[in-house]
């Protein structure tokens, strides 16, 4: 198969009418200044992320996902992905509390929806409608529609995840278009998504960001509540 982009992460292999989309054990934070390998972290964020796919198409979320074709590899839909990162955040965490006088922890009454721009070279940084419109990225229907499909995604999630007594405190989603519209891409896992246990203890990227714990373990955890 044809390898058609290899990211940080994931490697994205052409399959004719569908692709092969690999989840390597890479893991990196902070625009790849730290990066390690972790046996066994692509296998628990394919199985996540086909999970939540599973449970996002069963709820009428439409999706890239195909189906798997072994334990790390996930078929899904060509797209083209349209370079910006949907943040949707329930809890503040993470950079909205270090970029503004947000409290670690506060609970948004509303969910707050952010859009950054896809670049590394330029660390990601948060746009606005006019500047999607100067880049040519988007069309203001295309972010609307984005907003709108990222805030269902998250009433599911969230009470998803609630169930298995864990909280959803933010993630990242990215969009492609499709023939039919514009359709959920990406993954969506334990690298894109913060889980915090009744504890508030982290079981995502942050154990690996700030060294708060076994990465594995946490990955593990999400991966075995959703196996069921
Ligand atoms: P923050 O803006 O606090 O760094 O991230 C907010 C949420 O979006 C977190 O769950 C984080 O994992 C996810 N996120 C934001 N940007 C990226 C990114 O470039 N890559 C990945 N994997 N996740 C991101």
């Amino acid at each position: 198969m044809r390898e058609m982009y290899s990211g940080k992460a994931k490697t994205v292999y052409d399959n004719g009418d569908e692709v092969i989309i690999e989840f390597r054990d890479d893991i990196t934070a902070f625009d790849s200044v730290k990066q390690s390998s972790i046996k066994g972290k692509g296998f628990y964020n394919a199985q996540t992320s086909a999970k939540l796919f599973e449970f996002l198409e069963r709820n009428g979320v439409r999706t890239h996902y195909l189906g798997m074709e072994d334990d790390a590899r996930m078929k899904a839909e060509k797209v083209e992905i349209i370079p910006l990162e949907v943040i949707v955040r329930n809890i503040a965490a993470g950079s909205i509390t270090r970029n503004y006088p947000i409290k670690g922890g506060t609970i948004f009454e509303n969910p707050v929806v952010i859009f950054d721009l896809k670049d590394d070279k330029y660390h990601d940084p948060m746009v606005n409608e006019d500047i999607v419109e100067i880049l040519g990225l988007a069309t203001w229907d295309e972010l609307k529609e984005m907003r709108e499909k990222s805030l269902r995604i998250n009433s599911l999630l969230r009470e998803f995840f609630e169930e298995k007594k864990i909280k959803l405190v933010d993630f990242k989603l990215e969009f492609g278009r499709h023939r039919d519209g514009i359709i959920l891409a990406d993954e969506i896992s334990c690298d894109t998504c913060r889980f915090w246990n009744e504890m508030d203890e982290s079981l995502d990227k942050d154990l690996y960001r700030f060294d708060k714990g076994d990465v594995l373990a946490g990955y593990k955890k999400v991966y075995k509540l959703l196996k069921g």
